[in-house]
């Protein structure tokens, strides 16, 4: 009977183990899985993405960041990137 508790005591802990490393694992699949939601769901992107020609950065075309170049418009993700075009 003693033995039977035994088993008993640590059935219960094995199973709250598991469950504990189970909602770790969910809560780090959930972390990794956040950002991409996270970028998905953002209402602070807009426009057409475009990629800056000095940084290889892609930026969105609502940037203030742009130079008229020809009949096209270049964007860029900085000033720094926008003044060091051309030069
Ligand atoms: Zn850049």
């Amino acid at each position: 009977m003693v033995r039977f508790v035994a088993y008993l005591v640590i059935a219960l802990l094995v199973i709250t183990l598991v469950r504990a490393l189970m909602g770790w694992i969910a809560r780090a699949l959930q972390q990794l899985l956040e950002p991409a939601t996270a970028q998905r769901s953002a209402p602070s992107y807009r426009g057409e993405l475009k990629q800056d020609p000095v940084c290889g950065v892609y930026v969105s075309t609502e940037t203030p960041f742009r130079k008229r170049v020809g009949d096209h418009e270049l964007y860029f993700c900085s000033a720094q990137c926008r003044d060091r075009y051309g030069r």
